[in-house]
């Protein structure tokens, strides 16, 4: 891609109306744009992030055999009167059509995918069976000043299973939890597993996979000696400095986070709700257990952001960045140099690396490397007057430049 065809501009001045480094960086880097409280375009660098956590998070449920649907997130109110949720839950974007039918947006899927289910399922063979999708999902939530952290309007994967009974739930419940710390590990983010409280569904624990970072809405307390991590909205008898309930061997540190994912075991609510029952072995009817598995796609890369950025800018992992090489071309006017950087941009582009030529002729280089900062792909590359028949190559998180030939930039990085 073409800085020079690139329609977005970055910001030189933080947006007035943002508190959180996530927003104010993401937005003068001309990833996400906003147009009202808690609702955000994204701009071509910013979808292409969302869309490589897409693919991790769908590598990693295909491979534990999640399904992908698409669902419809406007929902008859029929489906959220019979579990409820119509008048329970507050946060619901309710519609009226213009002939008074009632509508809901959906803030979650239950309410869809469990008479979807049923209308295929006939007997315990079905089981166990977990469908998944990523999609925009509606909240009316009352403060929306976290930037993607907390939208009205925000992208989540959320996968739903439902089994015979509850040691098959149990073994599912360990191996969806396997993969989302995969998936946070893979998109360069440390995460604690957090035990909460089921939230509505209250005397089943619920986990939530937390990211330490100040911007969160989250305290929890937790042990640097073993995993042990609560969130302190249910950890009643247990408060900053408390001995580790688990390893007893440190006290436990209280830290703000932010909640990228859960899972819940919904046990048969809405199996009841629906009244979805199969067949077991036996030929008796059960209601089977349904667990449902969120991840925030959006506010993950949000919490990216206020996990690893400078005062500079952005700085991503290589598996989510928008892509891997920042070119910079200096001195195009000089036509041996364009010709040079032009021959390097289709080099890469041959090899299948994802590079942002910063190709304008009218910006000055200390401009185009802040631009480079700012947006924080993973190397610079430069090429100028000076570099002759090489090129200089910076890593963003690092302040050394190295000058080599492009064959040995290729060989050291992007690989
Ligand atoms: P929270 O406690 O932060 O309000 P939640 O417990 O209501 O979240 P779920 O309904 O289980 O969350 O949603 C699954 C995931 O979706 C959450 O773990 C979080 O990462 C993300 N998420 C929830 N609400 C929002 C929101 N308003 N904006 C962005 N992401 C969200
Ligand atoms: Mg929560």
């Amino acid at each position: 891609m073409r800085y020079s065809q690139l329609f977005t501009k970055t910001k030189p001045r933080e947006p007035k109306d943002e508190l959180t480094s996530n927003a104010k960086l993401l937005t003068r880097a001309g990833f996400v744009n906003k147009l009202m409280a808690g609702v955000y375009s994204y701009l071509p660098l910013g979808l292409r992030v969302i869309n490589k956590i897409e693919t991790i998070v769908r590598e990693e449920m295909n491979a534990i055999g999640g399904q992908e649907v698409f669902l419809p997130a406007l929902h008859p109110s029929e489906n959220w009167k019979q579990t409820k949720g119509w008048d329970n839950i507050d946060i619901l974007f309710k519609l009226k059509s213009r002939t008074n039918r009632e509508y809901a947006l959906g803030q979650s899927h239950e309410e869809v995918i469990t008479p979807l289910f049923k209308e295929y399922a006939t007997s315990y063979k079905d089981l166990p069976v977990a469908i998944y999708q990523i999609q925009q999902k509606f909240r009316d939530e009352l403060r929306a000043k976290s930037g993607l952290l907390r939208g009205r309007e925000f992208r989540m994967k959320d996968m739903y299973s439902w089994h015979l009974d509850q040691a098959d739930f149990n073994r599912f419940y360990q191996v969806a939890k396997l993969a989302y710390l995969k998936i946070y590990q893979r998109a360069g983010l440390q995460a604690k597993v957090t035990e909460a409280s089921g939230g509505s569904f209250s005397e089943k624990i619920s986990y939530e996979f937390m990211v330490l970072t100040p911007a969160g809405e989250d305290d929890i307390l937790y042990c640097d000696q073993c995993d042990y991590c609560i969130n302190t909205e249910i950890a009643k008898d247990l408060k900053e400095e408390s001995e580790c309930p688990r390893c007893q061997k440190a006290k436990l540190q209280k830290a703000r986070a932010s909640e990228v994912g859960n899972v819940f075991d919904l046990g048969q609510k809405y199996t009841h709700d629906f009244d979805l029952k199969l067949a077991d072995k036996n030929g008796l009817l059960v209601y089977p257990i349904m667990g449902c598995y969120g991840i925030g796609i959006s506010r993950l890369m949000g919490v990216i952001a206020e996990a690893l950025h400078d005062d500079k800018g952005l700085v991503w992992p290589e598996t989510i960045a928008p892509f891997q090489v920042h070119l910079v071309g200096l001195n195009l006017d000089n036509s041996d140099v364009k010709k040079q950087a032009e021959a390097i941009y289709q080099k890469l582009t041959q090899e299948h690396i994802e590079v942002l030529f910063d190709d304008r002729l009218e910006a000055t280089p200390g401009a185009k490397f802040a631009d480079a900062d700012l947006i924080g792909l993973p190397y610079r590359l430069l090429v100028s007057a000076k570099t002759g028949d090489k090129v200089e190559y910076k890593k963003r998180q690092l302040k050394d430049v190295k000058i080599t030939s492009l064959e040995n930039f290729l060989k050291e990085c992007c690989q």
